[in-house]
């Protein structure tokens, strides 16, 4: 476990990168807009006293099941089809918690999602479990589209645990059914909130065979910032690296992820640090990717493919 203690914290992460330098002085990380996140969070542990990711944020995937079909989604769930979805046991999801938590430190927010996050039948349990690594994050949100109503235990679980219900506005879910799962959560006092913000195209899932000059290009306009993938115990740079590699849409790179399966625990602590800080030029899935600055425009949020 890295020091807390901020000053010392600041220079142990220096360290992963490049010697003895200070942060500021390390061009290597001003200069790229991955490391820039661990940056920010070597910054913020200055001041909220917490280990080098605390600004990490992270989707903790319990669910690939979906009741849209959304053309630009970038998790890429509108591609799996019956038989690609790999129901993860209520066991496996708190194993994957127990090897994030013993291998890092802290993590600034966590947001449980999909799919759709509350068709996992489970989710209360999950919840449950979490908490219990609760001095380990920072925020916790849960995702859901608004078209499911959560049921009484899982309400339950999200007020005792303190979880954010952020709820996604689309056309295409009837205002209705939203204002139902609303009054649910404001009944049980649960903290919720409602996006509603425009979306960017990224319809593309076949290669574009793209230079590495493009890709280059591709990843460092990334607006996905420094949303990292927790899908069945791997760490992904994205989620489009998460799901394009489990539906075979792009083969897996080893430099994409850090496999939490294999080896786990306090000695790999400074590792996966290292993979969360370390530069990229880009990573594959950017070939099966146009969510980035000049590759990509606005569109309706939640806009579905229709059924066959
Ligand atoms: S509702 Fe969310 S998870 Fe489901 S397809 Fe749409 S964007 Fe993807
Ligand atoms: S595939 Fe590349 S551009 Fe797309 S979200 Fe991931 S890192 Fe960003």
């Amino acid at each position: 476990m890295l020091d807390t203690h901020p000053e010392r914290t600041i220079y142990a992460v220096t360290r992963l990168f490049d010697g003895e330098k200070t942060i500021e002085e390390n061009e290597i990380v001003e200069d790229s807009g991955h490391f820039r996140s661990v940056l920010l969070a070597a910054r913020a542990a200055t001041h909220y006293k917490k280990s080098p990711v605390s600004q990490l944020h992270l989707d903790f995937v319990v669910e690939t099941r979906c009741t849209l079909r959304c053309r630009h989604c970038n998790n890429l769930m509108q591609f799996y089809d019956t038989s690609q979805h790999k129901q993860q046991t209520i066991d496996e999801l708190k194993t994957y918690a127990d090897h994030l938590f013993a291998t890092i430190p802290y993590v600034g927010q966590i947001c449980v999602l999909g799919g759709e996050t509350l068709l996992y039948p489970e989710l209360d349990q999950f919840l449950d479990h979490l908490v219990k690594y609760r001095d380990q994050y920072g925020d916790a949100h849960i995702f859901t589209n608004g078209t499911i109503q959560p049921s009484q235990p899982l309400l339950d679980s999200l007020r005792r645990n303190r979880f954010l219900v952020e709820i996604s506005k689309y056309d295409s879910v009837p205002e209705e059914k939203r204002k139902a799962v609303k009054a649910s959560l404001v009944e049980n006092n649960v903290n919720w909130c409602e996006t509603s913000s425009p979306w960017k195209a990224n319809e593309a899932s076949t290669p574009h065979h793209r230079d590495e000059a493009t890709l280059q290009q591709v990843f460092s306009g990334c607006l996905c910032g420094h949303c990292r993938s927790y899908y069945r115990g791997e760490l992904h740079i994205c989620p489009r690296s998460a799901h394009g590699t489990d539906l075979g849409l792009i083969e897996k790179n080893e430099d994409d992820f850090f496999d939490l399966n294999k080896e786990w625990g306090h000695s790999l602590t400074e590792q996966a640090l290292r993979f969360l800080a370390k530069p990229m030029p880009s990573i594959a899935a950017c070939d099966i990717c146009n969510y980035s600055y000049n590759f990509t425009t606005e569109v309706t949020a939640g806009d579905q493919i229709k059924k066959d």
